[in-house]
């Protein structure tokens, strides 16, 4: 009797001993019953720790312009706006397991996947942050009613993932987009590179003096964005504004 007493006594304690095992246990039992969909092929059933199947993680496009001097994005801007350094991490390649990624992380709350591509992100690009020798990364900010829509900026996620993997710090409270340009995706690249001119605001100027800055987006298509962002801030004392998307669309 005093031995059941004892083992009832130290019940509370010995769960407290094998929590990890038992937490596993449960989360095994979970995805047994309702196992998490692969958000790039919609397929195959991960694991609650995973972000994507193995399949969709060695099958991504990536692109290697970090390693190609004049690359397809560099040669965007050529001409427009004075970039140091610009890349992208993978090809946007519609109705693939990038385009669901990127969807996901968009527009189905996947906040976490969107910090994972980050962080994939950050070891293609970190060979480049040393040589360009960045001092700090910007997501391309976006419309206050559409990040709290959306309740996070995709880009900032992108951030967070790359200073997971490089350290290197980002901010995302300097520039605000105060006009919602989302309505002009039917203009020509002209007419809308004179639209965005004017929406971006520096809350503090002197955090980019002399600093080399990279701007962090989520999909590179004509740029008119990141080129009127990154005009801003040489406008404003940058040392070097450089630019690199998780996709490029070809
Ligand atoms: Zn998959």
């Amino acid at each position: 009797m005093p031995f059941i007493y004892a083992l009832c006594a130290s019940a509370p304690f010995l769960y407290l001993l094998w929590p990890i095992p038992f937490m596993n246990f449960l989360s095994s039992l979970s995805n047994l019953f309702f196992p998490s969909i692969c958000p790039g092929c919609n397929t195959q059933h991960i694991n609650e720790e995973e972000m994507i199947c193995m399949e969709c993680y060695h099958n991504l496009p990536y692109t290697e312009f970090e390693r190609l001097e004049n690359n397809p994005v560099e040669k965007i801007f050529w001409g427009r706006t004075n970039i140091k350094f610009a890349s992208s991490t993978f090809y946007y390649i519609i109705d693939s397991p990038i385009q669901h990624i990127i969807h996901h992380i968009k527009y189905r709350g996947q906040d976490n996947l969107g910090v994972f591509m980050g962080e994939i992100m950050g070891y293609t690009l970190q060979t480049a942050f040393e040589k360009h020798e960045i001092d700090f990364c910007i997501p391309m900010p976006l419309h206050y009613k559409k990040e709290y829509a959306r309740g996070y900026n995709q880009a900032s996620l992108l951030c967070a993932g790359i200073k997971k993997t490089t350290h290197l710090n980002y901010n995302d409270k300097l520039i605000t987009r105060e006009v919602n340009t989302s309505t002009q995706t039917k203009k020509s690249r002209i007419e809308r590179w004179g639209n965005v001119e004017d929406v971006f605001t520096i809350s503090n100027k002197s955090e980019i003096l002399d600093k080399n800055i990279l701007l962090i987006d989520d999909v590179i298509t004509t740029g008119a964005s990141t080129e009127a962002c990154a005009n801003i801030l040489l406008n404003h004392g940058a040392k070097s504004v450089s630019i690199c998307g998780l996709a490029y669309t070809i």
